[in-house]
């Protein structure tokens, strides 16, 4: 594999350690399977539970709701590792509770965090995040799923759409209307899978195939009032803190799939012969290379610029936000660029580029789209 990652000290023996551990997962219990789990639009369930064993799910969650420990590199490490399977939809299901379990975690009652987080990170349980709906995801403070109390429970109407392990989530993490219009209106409730009223559509996507994406309609839905994140009405915070994890694991993975792309074009352009020499001796493709290569090392640079801050307890926003962007036009650039070295074998199934190729919109959309990453990065700055 191309060696973005020097010998640096944010790495200890420790991480080198855990990264033996989940290679030795990916080769062995996810590498023989993926490509037809994704051809399948979907994967075993007993993948969380395997992820859950090895601790990958709980990574970073506290040790008394069954979490491992581990920093942001540990994290890295992780998806550096799982993204050789060139499989983004895979990634997104497994690890939905990441966005899902992390507002629990937050705002949860001791009771419910005790209870729901040990199933979760056990991958007994899955979890899902809903936020966006029919009328749009951008504008979040704009959202209109209305939860209504009703003694000790609130009842819940409205729809969701695009919902990652949507279909089979035992808990949905929920953002609702309480209160008025705007920010200041909106709560967070934990909503179980198999409440009477909930209903879910499965939806057919460009890419992420083997990831369960659904449309939930919420008819009536009671919902525990002990099951509010949070405090009611000031649910807009969670989910705001909620995005900069989301968008830095998305960054992860971007980065780490645009390495996979450049594996797969220079190995490729170094068997490959074309008016009797390798493709790599024609100059114009060995600077393909090159320019794909350098846009992984900056990125990898900003990635890890950016970890070590969050781990000082920093918030950079705008650098969140900048980063994931910068990372999702990497993978894009690098998409592109191999499946344009492996030619006709790159449009092909079965190549990890064309795979790649196919999922990297969603990197430029989902976690907050690019355009709107750019303006909360200029309204940070300070420059609106
Ligand atoms: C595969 C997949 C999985 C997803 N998983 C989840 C999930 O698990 N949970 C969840 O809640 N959501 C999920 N999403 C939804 C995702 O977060 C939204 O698609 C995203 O936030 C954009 O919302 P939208 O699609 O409604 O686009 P819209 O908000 O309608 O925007 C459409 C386009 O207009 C642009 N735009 C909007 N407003 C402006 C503006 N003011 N200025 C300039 N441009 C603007 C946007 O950038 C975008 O390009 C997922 C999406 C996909 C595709």
């Amino acid at each position: 594999m191309y060696q973005a990652m020097p010998a640096s000290p944010m790495y200890s023996a420790e991480h080198k350690a855990f990264r033996a551990t989940v290679r030795r997962y990916v080769d062995n219990e996810l590498l023989p399977h993926v490509d037809a789990w994704d051809e399948a639009e979907t994967f075993p369930r007993s993948v969380y539970r395997s992820a859950g064993e090895l601790g990958l799910l709980g990574l970073g969650y506290p040790e008394q709701y069954g979490g491992t420990d581990g920093d942001l590199f540990h994290e890295m490490v992780m998806i550096e590792e799982l993204s050789r399977t060139a499989c983004g939809g895979l990634l997104a299901s497994l690890f939905s509770h990441s966005i899902g379990a992390a507002p629990i975690l937050v705002g949860g009652s001791e009771a419910l965090k005790a209870r729901v987080l040990p199933q979760i990170l056990s991958g007994e349980k899955i979890s899902a995040l809903a936020i966006t709906e029919p009328s749009g995801g951008s504008d979040v403070a704009s959202l209109t799923t209305r939860a209504v109390r009703d003694g000790d429970a609130y009842i819940v109407n409205g729809s969701k759409t695009f919902i990652t392990s949507g279909m089979r989530a035992d808990y949905l993490t929920v953002a609702v209307r309480t209160g008025g219009p705007g920010a200041g209106g909106v709560s967070a409730l934990l909503i179980d899978g198999d409440s009477p009223g909930l209903t879910r559509t499965p939806l057919k996507k460009m890419g992420w195939w083997c990831s369960d994406t659904a449309q939930l309609h919420f008819d009536n839905v009671r919902v525990p009032a002990a099951h509010l994140l949070g405090q009611e009405n000031r649910g807009f915070d969670i989910f705001m803190r909620n995005f900069n994890h989301e968008r830095l694991a998305l960054a992860m993975q971007a980065y780490a799939l645009a390495r996979v792309c450049l594996d797969e074009a220079s190995d490729w352009a170094q068997q490959r012969t074309t008016f009797g020499k390798q493709l790599v001796q024609h100059q114009v493709v060995r600077h393909k290379l090159v320019v794909m290569a350098t846009q992984i090392e900056a990125t990898r640079a900003m990635l890890e610029e950016l970890a070590q801050r969050l781990e000082r307890g920093e918030s950079p926003v705008a650098q969140i936000c900048m980063l994931k962007n910068f990372a999702a036009q990497t993978m894009q650039l690098c998409a592109d660029s191999a499946v344009q070295i492996l030619g006709g074998m790159g449009f092909m199934r079965g190549t990890k580029s064309e795979r790649i190729y196919r999922d990297v919109k969603v990197y430029m959309i989902g976690g907050g789209a690019e355009e709107i990453l750019n303006d909360l990065a200029a309204r940070q700055l300070g420059w609106v």
